[in-house]
């Protein structure tokens, strides 16, 4: 089995409130051979009594997550980051359902970490979190009722990642890409320094920002930049600094 793939898939918690959902979400996971689970500032202990009898056999990924305090460190090192929402939102982003998002995910894992970013039982993730993920995937579920209990978004999500490996099979012969894709600090990087210089050159005005930024980062979002492209871009941005000055 191609377990380098799994290795480089992660799952990440934003700020979940039910140490029981944790447990549970652990569970999800290992089934589905998952075992890298990241917490982003849990809101209770996350490995309470709860978390461990919901995690049953799962123990294990429960007891070795990783807990940080800002989602920024979740992802920094991510090739890929997925949004799971279970709602579509202000600006339409790219949007997957859960098989085109193992297609996806399991392509670039080949290469380099991925991320599944899943939010709050409340109130998911915010727009600020969503705008940091490449892609969001949407389980379409009954439009009345369309939020899942956090465990079964990650049951649903991660089975199709299993689904879309197994029907892979072993393609260790297909070529490497060329460069590894920039990472999601490298992007947020490129977005902070293109900020200041679109402000410098007065083509963006923070007071009346009509979501300029956000369409950038769409827009480079879906082109999932290598390092190379980054590279250039920040290149371009540097000399367009340095003939302003
Ligand atoms: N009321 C919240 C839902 C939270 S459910 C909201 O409207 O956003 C907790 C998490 O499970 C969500 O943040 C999302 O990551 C995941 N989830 C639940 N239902 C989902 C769906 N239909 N598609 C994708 N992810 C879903």
């Amino acid at each position: 089995m191609s377990n380098e793939i799994y290795q480089k898939i992660r799952v990440v918690l934003v700020n979940p409130s039910h140490p029981g959902n944790i447990g549970a979400v652990a569970r999800a996971m290992k089934t589905m051979a998952l075992a890298q689970l990241v917490i982003v500032a849990p809101q209770r202990d996350p490995f309470d009594s709860e978390a461990r009898a919901r995690a049953a056999g799962a123990l294990d990924v429960l007891l070795r997550a990783q807990v940080v305090e800002q989602f920024e460190q979740a992802i920094s090192d991510c090739g890929l980051v997925v949004g799971a929402s279970a709602r579509l939102r202000t600006i339409p982003w790219p949007t997957f359902d859960p098989h085109q998002c193992a297609q996806q995910v399991v392509a670039t894992a080949r290469h380099d970490a991925v991320a599944l970013v899943f939010g709050r039982e409340d109130t998911g993730l915010t727009n600020d979190e969503l705008a940091r993920c490449q892609r969001l995937v949407h389980i379409p579920a009954n439009p009345d009722y369309s939020s899942l209990n956090l465990a079964s978004a990650v049951q649903v999500i991660t089975y199709e990642i299993r689904m879309a490996e197994l029907a892979a099979g072993d393609q260790s012969v297909s070529l490497p890409p060329e460069q590894p894709l920039a990472t999601a600090a490298e992007l947020q990087g490129l977005y902070q320094h293109l900020e200041k210089t679109l402000q410098q050159i007065g083509f963006y005005d923070p007071a009346n920002p009509r979501q300029l930024m956000r369409r950038l980062r769409r827009l480079f979002n879906r082109a999932q930049l290598d390092k190379m492209e980054m590279n250039i871009l920040r290149g371009i941005l540097a000399a367009v600094d340095e003939k302003h000055k």
